[in-house]
């Protein structure tokens, strides 16, 4: 038999930062077992929850986007609260959680992109596909982005789906964008998009990339434009025929490449060009914006370690978009493992490596714990193991004498207006019946003000 945590007069309290996919998997499986006295509040710096799945996956990967559903679920039970529009570190503080909850939960993902450390990086033109899919996304911190798109050709760095997320933004046509969630801002500035050329550029080969199939065969199907794959990275060095040998996921990737070189150009408006073997040298300037991208060939050596070859090329493009990873960002009062960009911890125990011990009470899930790779499904398996060892702890120790106050009374002693999920039910209605009205699934509400004043205005009425 199971032991019952908590009791009616003393039950837990658990809070999770973030309302994204590993703070909703943290959640589900903390709340799963309905005997427990145990109650959670998910804190989101948004208005609107569900963190990658509104903000980062693809606005026309709609089914994916599904998910947010079976998350909603949860707040069927009346021992969950969410609380959008609160930042933890501006409205909410360490010392605030420590004193009203059992066990706080970090699971505010990579909030940071990583870079690739070359001159004109950061000109104007020169973006980090973090900030691109944010702003076509209607993240509220990225509307006024205003990328430049009325130039010919763009390069997107990196061999991951990120890449080919934003290759195939750019690549569609407003008709093939108009059923996306895209935000409108994007959506008519991609209607007026100029762009003709494409380059995703890899530092390695066909057999190396990260991206995965689905997402692959997806660029198969663009009304609007060819795929144009460079033939000679086709014929495979030796180290690469060996690791396409061996690895089934890279066979299949190399496979379908295989098909679109294969395939006649039809001339289509637009081209996305597939470059390998090409590392980013220098975005170069003309007027104080990017112009063009200098690049090195690249080869790898016996041993399957990557070497630049001294010949280099430059690529006009008008502007940059990096996609080399994600990266987190260090929490106040928390220790950071620079390097990986992650929060060190075990089995989602934030542990502090330097004195060598676990910070009691606090965990973390999702990227910020285990770095920027997986998709959407892989944090639940994160959430789970963090949440295990939550139960597992507070097992161990009885509900604390915390403060008698509500977090919601702080919350408004501070006069922080927050969303209630109720707040966020009338904000979804909204959007998804501005969006009926001009065919789309939902027309976006980007900024956090106007959310505030839709939610409360709905209330009063
Ligand atoms: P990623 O999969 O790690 O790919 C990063 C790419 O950037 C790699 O090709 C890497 O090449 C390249 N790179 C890194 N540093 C570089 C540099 N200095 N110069 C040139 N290239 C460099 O990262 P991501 O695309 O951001 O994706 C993050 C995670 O989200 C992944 O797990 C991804 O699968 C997931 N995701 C999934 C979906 C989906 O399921 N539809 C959509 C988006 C993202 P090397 O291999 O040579 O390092």
């Amino acid at each position: 038999m199971s032991i019952v945590l908590g009791s009616p007069e003393k039950p837990y309290r658990v809070a999770i930062i973030g309302a994204g996919p590993a703070g909703f998997y943290t959640a589900i499986e903390l709340l799963k077992n309905t005997s427990h006295y145990l109650y959670v509040d998910l804190f989101e710096r948004l208005p609107a929850p569900f963190g990658l799945v509104r903000h980062g996956v693809a606005p026309d990967h709609l089914s994916i986007k599904n998910v947010t559903s079976k998350y909603a679920t949860i707040f069927k039970s009346d021992r969950v609260r969410l609380f959008g529009n609160v930042h933890y570190g501006k409205d909410l503080f360490h010392e605030d959680l420590r004193h009203l909850y059992d066990a706080v939960v970090y699971t505010v993902g990579a909030q940071a992109d990583r870079q690739m450390g070359i001159p004109g990086e950061f000109l104007p033109g020169s973006l980090s596909a973090t900030e691109f899919v944010a702003w076509y996304n209607g993240h509220p911190d990225f509307v006024s982005l205003n990328p430049d798109l009325s130039v010919p050709s763009v390069a997107v760095i990196g061999m991951g789906n990120v890449a080919l997320d934003v290759a195939r933004i750019l690549a569609k046509s407003g008709e093939e964008l108009h059923p996306s969630d895209m935000a409108e801002h994007a959506l008519s500035a991609l209607r007026a998009s100029q762009i003709r050329d494409i380059y995703i550029l890899g530092r390695r080969g066909p057999v190396q990339a990260k991206w995965t199939l689905p997402e692959l065969k997806e660029m198969g199907h663009l009304e609007v434009a060819d795929l144009v794959v460079q033939q000679d990275a086709m014929h495979l060095d030796a180290h690469s025929e060996k690791e396409r040998a061996t690895d089934k996921i890279a066979a299949k990737n190399f496979a379908q490449l295989q098909v679109y070189a294969a395939r006649l150009i039809e001339n289509k408006p637009r081209r996305v060009h597939f470059r390998f073997w090409a590392s980013p040298i220098e975005v170069c300037e003309t007027n104080g914006r990017a112009s063009c991208l200098r690049i090195e060939q690249t080869r790898l050596d016996e041993t399957g370690k990557l070497r630049g070859t001294g010949l280099f090329e430059t690529i006009p493009v008008g502007m940059v978009l990096r996609s080399v990873g994600y990266k987190g960002v260090a929490l106040p009062g928390l220790p950071f493992d620079e390097t990986n960009g992650v929060i060190p911890n075990q089995k989602g125990r934030i542990y502090h490596p330097e004195a060598g011990h676990f910070i009691q009470h606090e965990y973390v899930a999702g990227w910020i714990k285990r770095g920027a790779t997986g998709v959407i499904g892989t944090n639940k398996m994160c959430g789970v193991e963090t949440a295990h060892s939550v139960l597992e702890d507070l097992r161990q120790t009885a509900p604390r004498a915390y403060s008698q106050e509500d977090v919601s009374a702080l919350l408004h002693r501070r006069k922080t207006r927050f969303l209630t999920f109720n707040d966020w039910e009338v904000l979804d209605e909204h959007e998804k019946e501005q969006g009926t009205a001009s065919g789309r699934p939902r027309i976006k509400v980007v900024e956090a003000e106007k959310a505030l004043k839709i939610a409360s205005q709905r209330k009063n009425v």
